[in-house]
């Protein structure tokens, strides 16, 4: 593969320099006080990005699935209820965890490409006593964005945890987790955080750290046991050595350089790149005659898109943008996998980024065209 080929799906992204340089150096230690400097400097800066100055963050070796189970693990047992706001791919996977970790799920589902309205979900929590509500922020099956805001607000009204997978959302969409009352959110380094795979983020406010303080049974995995990360966290951040399981020291590294860079672009102009240019590129595919999944405006995602094939193109595009030198990602949904393909636009993604991948699907568009209609 062409090393100057751009990669455009939804994770992993495209990566700063000074990110892979900082992967690429010497392993340290994990006792080692510039490590533990790092660290300890990556969990506040965490705070910064969640906006969650009252949260305890954690960061394990793992992709974003271990920090969906980690949430699930820690806040429930058998018997509790948990509601599902399904908007996907990633909603489906957090509620068969939770039906593994023993919780009685109810969904409320929406079409692929739209989200449940707030009066559905408010129905549903007045069923009463659901433990913890569930919500992708951004489903990045569907490019669909949930209206977080709002909905916690419902979860907070009728006493549910609320839980955010922001694994597709965090660095790229506005996120305040203290001030909209969410309980927990996660991600993954791989993401709008621009750090290689391999890191599972995931921050617990006071009502979380209550409810799993609370519990009546150990929680299953130990792997996933808030109580043998939180004495090692807590020390970290006192720049304490500590040990429950080898951290992924580089990554962790990487984390610190990208997190530095992240609260020097500053969270708010962040989010406003990411709204701009998801702008540049909503005019593009009305140009381009691409229909974006979400049908509701309002309900787009700005970290990546959602398009379905033109009428007579088929999932063959995916190749002929990735010849013209940027790979995109196929569908996703299990109900339209081969209708769309998936542009990512999150993170350290440039205006140029976007002009050279607008181009390449522009280019692949007219190739596959003229190589379907030979008599054209
Ligand atoms: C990517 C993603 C996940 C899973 O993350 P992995 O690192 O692939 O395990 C979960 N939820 C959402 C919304 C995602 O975009």
């Amino acid at each position: 593969m062409n090393e100057r080929n751009l990669l455009m799906i939804p994770g992993p992204i495209e990566f700063e320099p000074a990110v892979l340089r900082a992967l690429g150096e010497k392993t340290r230690s994990h006792l080692d006080p510039v490590f533990m400097k790092a660290f300890a400097r990556s969990l506040k800066r965490l705070r910064e990005v969640f906006a969650a100055p009252s949260a305890q963050p954690f960061v394990v070796a793992g992709s974003g699935t271990l920090a969906m189970e980690m949430a699930v693990a820690n806040l429930v047992q058998p018997g509790d209820r948990a509601l599902v706001v399904n908007t996907g791919y990633f909603s489906d996977r957090i509620a068969t965890m939770l039906e593994r970790h023993g919780a009685a799920v109810t969904h409320v589902r929406a079409e692929p490409g739209a989200v449940p309205s707030l009066d559905e979900v408010e129905r549903a929590l007045s069923g009463g006593g659901f433990k913890v509500m569930t919500v992708t922020h951004v489903d990045t099956s569907t490019a669909v964005l949930a209206p977080v805001q709002a909905l916690a607000a419902l979860g907070r009204k009728h006493d549910a945890l609320v839980v955010v997978d922001g694994v597709c959302s965090v660095g790229g969409e506005a996120l305040e987790m203290d001030a909209w009352g969410v309980d927990v959110a996660f991600t993954a380094s791989q993401k709008a955080l621009g750090v290689p795979p391999g890191l599972a983020v995931l921050l617990a406010g006071p009502r979380a750290m209550a409810a799993w303080k609370a519990r009546t049974r150990p929680v299953a995995s130990m792997y996933l046991d808030f109580a043998e990360w939180l004495p090692v966290h807590e020390a970290y951040e006192a720049e304490k050595p500590a040990y429950f399981a080898t951290p992924p020291v580089n990554l962790i590294m990487a984390l610190d350089v990208s997190l530095g860079q992240l609260v020097e672009e500053g969270m708010a102009a962040r989010v406003q790149r990411h709204v701009k240019i998801a702008e540049v590129v909503g005019r593009a595919w009305k140009a381009l005659g691409l229909e974006p999944l979400p049908k509701n405006e309002a309900h787009r995602a700005h970290t990546l898109s959602a398009l379905y094939y033109p009428a007579g193109v088929d999932a063959s595009l995916v190749k002929a943008i990735a010849q013209e030198g940027v790979v995109v990602a196929g569908g996703l949904h299990p109900a339209l996998k081969t209708k769309y393909f998936r542009v990512g636009h999150m993170g350290a993604v440039t205006m140029n980024d976007v002009s050279a991948t607008l181009g390449a699907i522009e280019r692949a568009l007219e190739a596959v065209t003229v190589a379907t209609s030979p008599g054209r």
